[in-house]
């Protein structure tokens, strides 16, 4: 498999882009002529740029509004092509990407379209160049790969040829299966996007919200298995039009590019190892079983917090390192490391953001096969130095730089909190009924949010759940639940677009993107309740407001609704079951804990709770701007 993108696909002026390219390991690039048409150089210039680099270039693009013109339109129109060929030349790119027409004055006529091209591609065979010709979704005739392929076919020469996009053909939901038919040597290069399952003009959509593979719903490889039966080995360009990548790190972009057409020629190949098509062995999508811990890091007053807290929540200290300042709270299935160690990472991460999870440990079966798979997809290794009689847990960075670890029965891993740490007698504590972790919501700018879910997505198996608007009373927060098909692993990922709202302000912070909130399970709502009243806590005070609409909303029992009031506990209901929230106030800079019970296969996360339990947590924050204290 060949690898291109084209320079529209991320951020930057030319230059920094055909680094990135470079630097995430493509083998070609699609020029796009407006990123050219900014560049302070010549063509020539650009072209060594690209070899130096080790580039090909794969393809200038777009010539637009070509075929099927009257004239005097249409001389002009070949007039234009021939400079466009100079430049071509002086590029060293030997493929133009021509777009089906959307000019008013065009005319339809699949043998007129056919001519032209004929005439076309014999003035490009003159120089060595070759011209590609794709239906744009929106094409004023031709907007659909049958109709261009059909143009292609009748012009019947060499130098003209089909060029495939995966956006146009799934937006539009063409049969897939017609790609079948088409002979591999007559297509010239595949384009690949994804993009969100939305309904909005076509054009729109797809200079706004296409998306690397993986990242959005369509089916994109269905249509990679049917180019692959056509024979076609080319290159695989992705071509992302999106306003996220904008503004985002080229070399970020870049990156989640190449894994993006790693994880999707891995699908390919294992749903149709026929195809035999040359991937890069990896082992398998990983069934996350849960959550295994969470790990802080802090100082010793941020430790005494911690702790406190923990212990209003029915958590008991359960072990302390051999030999490093981390103490290990547990209660049910949950642990919660908390690392004031001096030395290490930890030290580091709590240096640049604060008291902060630095670390999510995840239950896998196979933790080494889980970092070998996120390796082949491009994730940096974790690694620091392991003390005397301490587990070497195999980890990889995530997006935000905070570090995952995989645990595991099959090595031993899941021993490490008897094997590195001493019990400690902790009397003091009842149980409150927590039983595991629910699931862990990280915050990071909207921006980076389809990095994260790209790598969450291409290293596990996952349901990605439909995106929802979390209304925060300054702004919009996107949230993106994964989870692994058995619920045992569930993440929210919220994208905040400004600083305003309680997840962008977390974010500004902790001075980037990390794990924000954790929601614990109990089976009794009520019970965890009276026995964490019992302990201490203070839960969130909600407004009663609040539970006269759930009242009436839901037709709740009005001794039930008495209830829920009376504990602060919200409430949601979906097509499966109910969900009972309770919230403690939000802790430092926006830290969230809550405690969860669903009930008969609720699928959510409480999203319409949402503006009303955040209004209640800014009411009790630090403002704004004030010093920290
Ligand atoms: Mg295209
Ligand atoms: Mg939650």
């Amino acid at each position: 498999m060949k690898s291109s993108i084209a320079t529209v696909s991320i951020s930057g002026d030319l230059t920094e882009k055909l680094a990135a390219i470079a630097a995430a390991g493509f083998d070609g690039v699609e020029i796009f002529e407006n990123d050219f048409l900014a560049f302070d150089g010549t063509p020539r210039d650009v072209g060594r740029i690209a070899r130096d680099a080790g580039l090909e270039i794969t393809c200038f693009q777009p010539f637009r509004d070509f075929e099927g013109l009257p004239e005097p339109q249409r001389s002009r129109a070949f007039d234009r092509a021939e400079r466009k060929f100079d430049l071509m030349q002086e590029l060293g790119a030997e493929l133009m990407l021509v777009c089906s027409s959307v000019s008013p004055v065009a005319l339809g006529g699949i043998d007129r379209a056919a001519g032209d091209f004929r005439a076309l591609g014999e003035r490009a065979a003159k120089r060595g160049l070759r011209v590609g010709y794709e239906a744009l979704a929106w094409g004023r005739h031709v907007s659909d790969h049958r109709d261009a392929w059909e143009i292609v076919r009748r012009a019947d020469y060499p130098s003209v040829g089909l060029i495939l996009d995966s956006f146009h053909t799934l937006a539009r939901k063409i049969d897939i299966g017609s790609i079948r038919a088409i002979p591999g040597d007559r297509i010239f290069i595949v384009q690949l996007a994804d993009a969100p399952s939305v309904e909005m003009d076509l054009l729109y959509r797809s200079r706004h919200f296409r998306n690397m593979p993986g990242e959005g719903d369509l089916p994109v490889g269905e249509f990679m298995a049917a180019v692959a039966a056509t024979g076609y080995d080319g290159y695989l360009s992705l071509e992302i039009f999106n306003d996220q990548f904008r503004g985002g790190s080229p070399t970020s972009i870049a990156a989640d590019g190449k894994r993006s057409l790693l994880w999707l020629m891995d699908q390919v190949n294992r749903e149709r190892p026929a195809l035999r098509l040359g991937v890069p062995a990896m082992p398998p999508p990983v069934a996350a079983l849960g959550v295994e811990f969470l790990e802080f890091a802090t100082d010793p007053a941020g430790a005494a917090n911690l702790g406190g807290l923990l212990s209003t929540l029915g958590f008991r200290l359960a072990g302390r390192h051999l030999s490093k300042d981390v103490v290990l709270y547990r209660q049910g299935d949950i642990k919660i490391v908390v690392n004031t160690d001096r030395d290490g990472f930890a030290r580091t991460a709590f240096n640049v953001h604060g008291t902060s999870v630095y670390a999510l440990g995840l239950k896998v079966d196979d933790a080494a096969a889980t970092v070998a798979r996120a390796r082949a997809l491009g994730a940096e290794p974790f690694e620091q130095a392991v003390g005397p009689g301490e587990l070497a847990i195999p980890a990889v960075r995530g997006v935000g730089g905070g570090v995952v670890y995989f645990i595991d029965d099959r090595s031993g891993l899941s021993r490490v909190w008897d094997v590195e740490f001493s019990a400690t007698e902790d009397e003091g504590t009842a149980d409150a009924g927590l039983t595991r972790i629910d699931h862990v919501g990280q915050s990071m700018d909207y921006g980076e949010m389809l990095s994260w879910l790209l790598f969450y997505t291409s290293i596990f198996r996952t349901d990605k759940a439909p995106m929802v608007d979390v209304i925060d009373p300054s702004g919009i927060v996107r949230s993106q639940a994964i989870e692994s098909p058995d619920g045992l692993l569930r993440l929210t990922l919220n994208g905040a677009e400004n600083r305003r709202t309680l997840a962008g302000r977390f974010v500004a912070e902790s001075f980037g993107s990390a794990v924000q909130h954790v929601a614990f399970a109990t089976d009794d709502i009520f019970a965890t309740a009276a026995a964490l009243k019992a302990a201490g806590f203070e839960p969130l005070k909600m407004s009663p407001n609040y539970y006269d609409d759930v009242e009436a909303r839901f037709g709740l029992d009005p001794d039930l609704a008495d209830r829920l009031g009376r504990e602060n506990i919200l409430y949601d209901r979906d097509e499966h079951g109910e969900y009972f929230q309770l919230y403690a106030p939000a802790i430092g800079e926006g830290f969230i804990v809550e405690v969860v019970e669903r009930r008969g296969g609720y699928r959510g996360y409480g999203a319409p709770n949402a503006p009303f339990r955040i209004a209640a947590q800014k009411r009790l924050l630090r403002p704004a701007g004030m010093p920290k204290v």
